[in-house]
């Protein structure tokens, strides 16, 4: 399989001078498994420039997105997604609907005429959607496993194997304290709580089970420790916890995603640094770098 990556930031987009290297627009990677079919993770604003790059190959796109969730950052390049806007396109949109509000409203509304001048059900590809909750699945000879993560409202982590190799993709998580109050986790949909709180022992081997052995872990990583004293509940984790549930799972490599908007490429390079430094004195030690526009991954 072969992953590029096209959005790394997280919350909001942030061009500008100090974010040249790594990039500034929202979740989307594009992933290619050795076979024909496209899968496009995430519709942030990094789905625009993917987009022009499809369109200036002048083929007909076929494509699943996968949406780890319908929060703004995740969605928001889609209307401005141009192969969408196209005979001969066709797309499934897969994720999670929210309390019995579907995918398909919630991707509809985003385009209604007060945000947007132009409409979903205008766009000319044919488009269909498939709501999923916990579950395994198969794309062509690619399989998906879908599962809920510590995030405000209902939102997915992938776990796609192809060729007997696997990367798992949690773009947005937060360590989940048995702890917590009730109160403290109230933005985090009720039956993801009962998840995370039936676990025997630590709740966040939830997610390092579900990465266990995975050649690629990639996940959010959108603090540093010290900010993450602030931000607690926010639905992010700091990077010291992403280099845990990577020593956890075993994994081979860990990329940092879902970079803080408040991030300086310079930042990003420090992470990354604090992040091999952690690493030295684990059991433990997944290869681990930063996610950035541009960056391919083979897997
Ligand atoms: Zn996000």
């Amino acid at each position: 399989m072969k992953i590029k990556f096209w959005g790394v930031r997280g919350s909001i987009p942030t061009p500008g001078q100090k974010t040249i290297r790594y990039g500034g627009n929202t979740p989307c990677l594009e992933v290619r498994p050795d076979d024909e079919t496209l899968l496009i993770l995430d519709a942030g604003t990094g789905i625009s420039t993917f987009g022009d790059y499809l369109m200036e190959r002048n083929q007909s796109v076929k494509a699943h997105v996968l949406l780890t969730h319908t929060h703004w950052d995740h969605i928001q390049g889609f209307p401005f997604f141009l192969p969408a806007n196209h005979e001969h396109n066709e797309f499934t949109i897969i994720g999670s609907n929210h309390n019995g509000i579907s995918l398909q409203r919630i991707m509809s509304d985003q385009m209604q005429a007060m945000y947007f001048p132009l409409q979903f059900d205008e766009l000319k590809a044919k488009i269909s959607f498939r709501d999923i909750g916990e579950e395994t699945f198969t794309i062509g000879s690619t399989t998906i496993d879908a599962r809920y993560v510590n995030h405000p409202g209902y939102a997915l982590g992938f776990r796609i194997t192809h060729g007997g190799k696997s990367f798992v993709y949690i773009s947005d998580n937060e360590p989940f304290n048995k702890e917590q109050s009730d109160s403290d986790l109230n933005k985090v949909e009720k039956p993801v709580v009962e998840l995370f709180k039936q676990v025997d022992g630590n709740p966040n081997s939830r997610i390092a089970d579900f990465a266990k052995d995975a050649d690629v872990l990639i996940h959010d990583s959108m603090f540093t420790p010290n900010e993450y004293k602030h931000k607690a509940f926010w639905g992010h984790s700091d990077y010291r916890f992403a280099v845990e549930m990577a020593v956890q799972a075993r994994v081979k490599k860990l990329i940092l995603f879902h970079h803080g908007p408040h991030h300086t490429d310079a930042d990003i390079d420090d992470i990354v640094e604090n992040c091999r430094r952690e690493l030295l004195n684990k059991s433990h030690k997944p290869e681990c770098i930063a996610a950035a526009e541009g960056l391919e991954v083979s897997v």
